[in-house]
């Protein structure tokens, strides 16, 4: 048997979590399926169970210094249907999992959970989101790219809650943002493709792309992003076959049972040409 806590505020939840070894559930729509029985039995909890969901402290969204504040037990459908949440932020929440899930699944469950496939990392990845993260001895804050250290790893630390992910707000013109996944709903990506961009009198001011799930975690490439900025529109095209190329020595996709890796870098890189061609030089 475990014990399940269940704290009303963020400083009795660090508390217990400073004091016993947990297991955190926000939405449970991970952990759940993870620790789950078949034979109609309770989930098999390895450690004490701390549920945050409910933390009214942790169910805020606002905006602060130009940054977009989601509080950590923040339901996705939340997350969507808040207006001050720009489109280029929720358009992949939006294709993630079902109704139902998402009205359990929390972004930062997603992030905690940094799966290869998790289809908020592409997007977490090109805005520069940071992640803060909260013990009873304090704060601190980190960019999500160095908090995701490989598939299913971070620097969560046992005393830790991640309370908020800020998302820089900007104003991006050009949103592209693709999922290949073997159905509609509830299904886990093969790959997908994410970027925003801004273009100026026909030239590319600013550009960002990610990848997700070609590699153990989404694959940004600032120096691939440089090639683009600055370019004008008519000579995008003479970018594509250098930035194929590099693209393909960063991704490194896996073969597993929804997808084999020369699909998903041979669709990664089909996108990738599909942006460019389409999406940006519109
Ligand atoms: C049917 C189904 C369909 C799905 N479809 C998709 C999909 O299309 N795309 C996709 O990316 N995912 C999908 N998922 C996975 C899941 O729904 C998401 O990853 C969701 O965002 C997880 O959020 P959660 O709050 O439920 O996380 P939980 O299950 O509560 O937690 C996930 C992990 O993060 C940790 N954690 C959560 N919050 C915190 C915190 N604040 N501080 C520290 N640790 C924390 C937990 O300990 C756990 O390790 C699906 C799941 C199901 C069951």
């Amino acid at each position: 048997m475990v014990n399940v806590f269940v704290p009303e505020t963020l400083e009795e939840a660090l508390r217990i979590r400073g004091q016993h070894e947990t297991l955190v559930i926000n939405g449970g729509t991970d952990v759940m399926v993870k620790y789950r029985r078949w034979n109609g039995m309770p989930p098999d909890f390895p450690l004490d169970v701390l549920h945050i969901g409910n933390i009214a402290e942790l169910k805020r969204i606002e905006i602060a210094e130009g940054k977009l504040i989601i509080g950590a037990a923040v339901t996705l459908s939340e997350l969507m249907e808040h207006s001050w949440v720009p489109d280029y932020i929720t358009l992949p929440i939006r294709e993630m999992a079902s109704p139902s899930i998402r009205n359990m699944g929390t972004l930062a469950g997603n992030l905690c959970n940094a799966s290869a496939s998790g289809d908020s990392l592409p997007m977490l990845y090109a805005l520069d989101a940071e992640v803060t993260l909260a013990s009873m001895h304090g704060t601190r804050k980190l960019p999500v790219a160095q908090f995701i250290t490989f598939a299913k790893q971070t620097l969560l630390q046992p005393d830790e809650l991640v309370t908020e992910i800020m998302i820089p707000v900007s104003e991006f013109p050009i949103v592209y943002y693709r999922k290949i996944g073997g159905r509609k709903v509830n299904a886990i990506s093969k790959a997908s493709f994410y970027a925003v961009a801004i273009k100026k009198d026909g030239i590319i001011e600013d550009v960002r792309i990610a990848f997700g799930s070609v590699a153990p975690t989404a694959v940004r490439d600032r120096a691939c992003e440089e090639i683009l900025i600055g370019t004008a529109e008519t000579e995008l095209d003479s970018k594509i076959e250098s930035l194929r190329t590099r693209y393909g020595e960063l991704l490194a996709p896996l073969d597993d049972i929804r997808s084999t890796a020369d699909y998903r870098r041979h669709v990664s890189l089909q996108l990738l040409e599909d942006f460019i061609g389409k999406g940006l030089a519109k």
